[in-house]
């Protein structure tokens, strides 16, 4: 068959033409010359068709591209690049599209100007104007917090946020916090995210759980709540000595409302109800470990000697063992001296 248009011998590719005199004539792209982006001053989130999205901007132009441009399904394999110039909030890009038409490379370019649009996003705006959906209340049980307890619980709390930030959650955020010795107050503004957020705290840190809804007045027609969410962080803490049913303890880990103690007359381990620890019989906590030097030691016992009064006291091993370090760490509780395990 002859190209009507070449007049060479060729196979025909389409209506009448040979492949070569087809892709003379065909723009297979074609797109805006100018395209707005908008970003948000804030967070750098940017603006996608309705939703804010945070990723790169080379990624978010690709976007727009796809989205604005005709591209010819003839064009197979298409890979979209972009070379840009800023200049004061402008862009002046070469879009390449490079594809293939049978076994033919094609590859169009387009000369693009980006323009850079300043919008706070749905997210900071709220931020800005302190919203919130909860309060998330972590509180102790019969007594306040010390500081380092509340510095450990606030970041708690905050790497628990960053974390669902990290991972997707972009209208989580932090309006605002109170401390006090009393506790902590966290405005969020998402309670569902609070909420697993509370949790979290009660599995770290044991204790009670509670929740209130308020009531925050009409939004949209619809009434609005507020919910609070309160941790009751126990009276006992981690590494706490307390007596219980005649024998002596030590805390080794907390869990939800429960407690494994060591049994300090024998070191074994006992699972203990929060709810069971009373008040009134925690002693402390490794503020009241004393090191003494060890003097002499049998199967059974061990003679200690205090470093600051050289006095000599015999104390009782919790099972048979041989105590291989020159000192030794122990606690006395109503008057009963135990040994510590190491
Ligand atoms: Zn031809
Ligand atoms: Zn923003």
């Amino acid at each position: 068959m002859f190209c009507v248009e070449c007049g060479k011998d060729t196979p025909i590719f389409r209506n009448g033409v040979c492949l070569g005199c087809y892709l003379k004539h065909t723009q297979f792209t074609s797109g805006p010359s100018i395209l707005d982006i908008t970003i948000c001053p804030r967070c750098s989130s940017y603006k996608q068709k309705n939703t804010w999205i945070q990723e790169d901007f080379d990624d978010i132009l690709r976007r727009h591209i796809k989205d604005t441009y005709s591209i010819s399904p003839e064009l197979r394999n298409v890979t979209i690049q972009t070379n840009c110039k800023e200049q004061d909030r402008i862009l002046q890009c070469t879009v390449s599209f490079s594809g293939m038409i049978e076994d033919v490379p094609i590859t169009e370019q387009h000369p693009l100007t980006v323009r850079i649009r300043r919008n706070t996003c749905d997210v900071c705006s709220r931020e800005s104007g302190g919203y919130y959906e909860a309060i998330l209340q972590i509180r102790a049980e019969k007594r306040t917090f010390t500081n380092e307890e509340l510095k450990t619980l606030r970041t708690a709390v905050e790497s628990l946020v960053e974390q669902l930030q990290r991972s997707g959650k972009r209208g989580l955020f932090i309006t605002d916090s109170d401390e006090t010795r009393q506790g902590l107050d966290f405005f969020i503004s998402e309670k569902t995210t609070a909420f697993s957020i509370a949790k979290k705290i009660q599995e770290q840190f044991g204790g009670e759980f509670k929740q209130s809804a308020s009531d925050a007045g009409m939004k949209d027609s619809k009434q609005v709540y507020r919910m609070t969410y309160l941790v009751r962080i126990p009276a006992y803490r981690k590494g706490d000595f307390f007596s219980f049913d005649g024998s002596y303890f030590m805390i080794d880990s907390l869990h939800e409302n429960k407690v494994r103690a060591r049994d300090l007359s024998s070191w074994t381990e006992k699972v203990v109800e929060g709810k069971d620890i009373q008040p009134s019989k925690i002693f402390g906590g490794s503020e009241l470990i004393r090191e003494m030097i060890l003097v002499s030691q049998s199967k059974k016992e061990t003679q200690v000697m205090d470093p600051k009064t050289y006095t000599t006291v015999e104390v009782q091993k919790p099972k048979s063992m041989t105590i291989t370090s020159e000192t030794v760490k122990t606690v006395k509780l109503d008057g009963y001296l135990f040994l510590l395990p190491s």
